[in-house]
């Protein structure tokens, strides 16, 4: 044997042969990827600016605003998870020393908060406890006070289980001459939300969750009051990757006749992305929001029966998409998800940030929004009841 030059030998694990388990994704996200979907993303690799692929953003350009019901020709998706998709926000429209507002009723209000926090930006907070939302009145009151440039709200708080009311808070923003952005990562596809008629002026959402694609891309949109404060302001984002007027290039959102390289996007990613927002297309969102409504409905009625309470009191504030339920009294939740894990090959959630150890969240989103599954979720529930260690209090 010759003598290597190498001081790392090959790892021996990567010589392994490679599986993945299927598993019932009925947590908060990821969610399953049906065959269509990762049929798709199993296509040829192409060019980040071959003309096919510019022709299939252009196409995810359009299923967006159709999911978003928007005519903003500033509509694309961010490469990255959602995450990515809110700094993209925040960073583009926010200068330091601004004034924003943040609706904190669950970890993404906290998240936005920080975001904005570090790139210098005023950040005031309104704060509910976990559960509930805020009124129309209560916005008022704080736009009023903070006189923001921006005002974050989470449309499905998935640490929560909330589904929060947007109606006529875009109107409000717009009375104090502040923009209105909402996170609709965990609802979107899921139940209602109309961007242009509900004056929102920024949207994103993720793949991973009604999509049913990916994780990695984020379909994102601006209002062109939007666009115009974030066109018009004085200091560069502090972010290269997710500065507005390159992603508006690449796009093919800014007009120009050439799209210039900024960065590689996930091509792949984007077949997906494409394919989910087809099958949403010919689903037809009211379809498709009427089936997370009647899923949610069942799973709800199935678990007041089995005796577990929901952590949502207001049924109309209820989350289709992500359920909460109060953590069972007398368990340990982390026995509960590892049981149904173990021997029902389900994931579902504990509770996140405010809601830690407080809940169990069962997400039932895109092609995992049926009945079938969700006699599956209650009788593995029940099964785990049954099994697992139960104190004496
Ligand atoms: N916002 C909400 C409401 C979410 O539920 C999530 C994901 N759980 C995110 C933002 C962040 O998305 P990602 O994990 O893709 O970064």
């Amino acid at each position: 044997t010759s003598m290597s030059s190498l001081s790392v030998p090959p790892p021996q694990c990567l010589l392994q042969p490679f599986t993945v388990p299927h598993r019932y994704l009925f947590g908060p996200g990821p969610s399953n990827v049906p065959p269509r979907i990762s049929t798709a993303g199993a296509q040829p690799m192409l060019g980040h600016l071959h003309a096919e692929t510019i022709e299939i953003m252009d196409h995810i350009k359009s299923g967006i605003q159709y999911a978003f019901q928007t005519q903003n020709r500033m509509t694309l998706a961010v490469s990255g998870p959602g995450h990515a998709a809110m700094e993209c926000a925040i960073f583009n429209t926010v200068e330091s020393g601004e004034s924003v507002l943040i609706a904190v009723h669950g970890i993404w209000g906290e998240r936005a908060a920080e975001m904005a926090e570090r790139i210098g930006a005023k950040v005031n907070t309104i704060v509910t406890s976990a559960g509930s939302y805020y009124t129309n009145d209560e916005i008022e009151q704080a736009l009023a006070k903070y006189k923001p440039v921006l005002f974050f709200l989470t449309h499905g708080e998935s640490s929560t289980g909330v589904l929060h009311p947007i109606d006529g808070i875009g109107e409000l923003c717009h009375k104090y001459d502040c923009l209105f952005l909402v996170d609709s990562v965990a609802a979107l596809g899921g139940a209602p939300i109309y961007m242009d008629k509900q004056g929102i002026d920024i949207l994103y959402t993720g793949s991973q969750k009604v999509l049913n694609a990916p994780p990695g891309t984020a379909p994102i949109s601006f209002s062109e009051r939007a666009c115009h404060k974030i066109f018009n302001r004085k200091t560069k984002p502090v972010s290269y990757f997710l500065d507005l007027s390159w992603l508006a290039n690449y796009w093919g959102c800014d007009g120009k006749p050439v799209r210039s390289y900024h960065h590689t996007g996930p091509i792949t990613g984007l077949y997906s992305l494409r394919e989910s927002l087809a099958i949403l297309a010919e689903t037809g969102l009211e379809n498709s929001w009427k089936q997370h409504k009647d899923v949610a409905e069942y799973f709800h009625m199935g678990l007041e029966k089995m005796g577990l309470k929901l952590f949502v009191q207001d049924k109309k504030a209820r989350l289709p998409t992500v359920t909460t339920i109060v953590a069972p009294p007398g368990y340990e939740w982390r026995e509960i998800t590892g049981y149904i894990m173990k021997n029902h090959n389900i994931e579902i959630s504990g509770g996140l940030g405010p809601s830690l150890g407080m809940v169990l969240r069962v997400g039932l989103m895109g092609c995992n929004s049926t009945k079938a599954h969700v006699d599956m979720i209650l009788q593995a529930l029940a099964d785990a009841l049954k099994h697992c260690h139960k104190s004496k209090v």
